[in-house]
């Protein structure tokens, strides 16, 4: 049997039974890396709005099964996040990290509450519905501030999500953002394997703990989302396969994975990002392995290639983040070098978006777009 054939009937099995076997795995694997080295003329244009679009005949098949996937849950529809990146501190020291705290080029910045909320104003008048708080882990902003700052976007906006991403916390500190209002909560776990763990963050923190937080989250209610870096230093194929393992049974409703892309000002400094076409695969078969799960093309995905995220939207995702962060501290947020979108104004990166998920095929979806299915409290 060729490589083709043998693709579809795994592409075939991964849509069916939703996981494959290790070997099976390994094979599926080894069939994609084979294609990506052959020659540019066995590729084949799968979307004719974006030139780069082209891929192997084997990537079309699996694309396309993730694309059907989606539909099956979510049609063609894209939901937007309004980004707010609300503090740079960090207590913790990742070693991928662009604002980790041994950093001392970073020029750090918080932003007020009020400011919070007039970014939440600027972009509800945008059309955005969910509001996703990130910061570093800023002990600056106490339980009762974050409470505070949930609480008040809610009762301004009743019919907008908030999602906080705002690191490892407390059983009882993530129940009582929950009780503020919070609906959903973003924390990947970058690897599930614990030395490679260990490898890239610093001696405190621990799989363990971030698991038990997952947990915590899921238990009180949020909808929660966790996910990995792809081609992150010491990644192996294997423990790819244990993050798939780990999120499949965990069952998140969001999974966020964007390819490793170094920071000058880190020690991966020196380190090789990760591929465009490692992070499509996974995409799409994260979306064959849980259907209904939301999947964003990250701001990471268009920072390695100028169309990443709309390649992103043919792989199987459906989210999209655009930042509603003030000007001025957009350059302040650079988890890794080259970040895009730190200069446009909300008003025209919601175009250019608009523009993006519409060549993909897509369209863009002005609600909270929460997880399919799930039972919002209160409604
Ligand atoms: S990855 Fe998150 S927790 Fe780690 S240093 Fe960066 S902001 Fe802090």
């Amino acid at each position: 049997m060729n490589n083709l054939s043998r693709m579809e009937e795994l592409v075939g099995l991964l849509e069916k039974e939703q996981t494959l076997t290790d070997s099976e795995f390994s094979e599926f694997f080894d069939i994609l890396a084979d294609s990506c080295g052959e020659d540019a003329d066995r590729r084949v244009q799968i979307r004719e709005e974006i030139p780069a679009a082209r891929c192997t005949q084997e990537e079309a098949i699996l694309y396309a099964a993730a694309r059907r996937a989606r539909e099956k849950y979510y049609g063609s529809d894209v939901y937007l996040r309004g980004l707010i990146e609300f503090t740079n501190y960090c207590r913790n020291d990742c070693k991928y990290c662009g604002i980790r705290r041994s950093n001392r080029n970073v020029q750090r910045y918080r932003l007020s509450k009020e400011q919070i909320l007039l970014c939440c104003e600027q972009g509800y008048s945008l059309g955005f519905r969910t509001f996703v708080l990130q910061g570093g882990e800023d002990l600056y902003f106490t339980d009762d501030m974050i409470c505070g700052i949930v609480a008040a976007i809610k009762e301004r906006y009743p019919d907008c999500a908030v999602t906080l991403s705002i690191g490892e916390k407390s059983r009882d500190s993530y129940k009582a953002y929950y009780d503020a209002g919070a609906d959903r909560y973003l924390l990947r776990q970058e690897t599930s394997d614990p030395l490679h763990y260990r490898y890239l963050h610093p001696q405190e923190l621990s799989i363990e703990n971030r698991k038990r937080c997952l947990s915590d989250l899921k238990e009180i209610g949020y909808q929660v989302g966790c996910g990995i870096m792809v081609g992150s230093p010491g990644q192996t194929r294997d423990h790819v396969m244990q993050d798939l393992r780990y999120m499949k049974k965990f069952r998140p409703h969001m999974v966020g994975i964007g390819p490793f892309i170094p920071h000058k000002d880190t020690p991966f400094a020196g380190e090789k990002a990760g591929s465009l076409y490692d992070t499509l695969h996974l995409l799409a078969v994260i979306r064959l392995m849980m259907p209904d799960v939301l999947l964003p093309a990250t701001t990471a995905l268009g920072t390695i290639h100028p169309a990443g995220r709309e390649l992103g939207f043919l792989a199987g995702a459906n989210v999209i983040m655009p930042n509603l962060s003030p000007g001025d501290v957009r350059k302040k947020y650079l988890l890794y070098d080259g970040k895009i979108c730190t200069e446009d104004e909300a008003s025209a990166c919601g175009r250019c978006i608009e523009l993006r998920v519409r060549k993909a095929g897509c369209r863009v979806v002005y609600s909270r777009g929460d997880f399919a299915g799930f039972k919002v409290r209160g409604q």
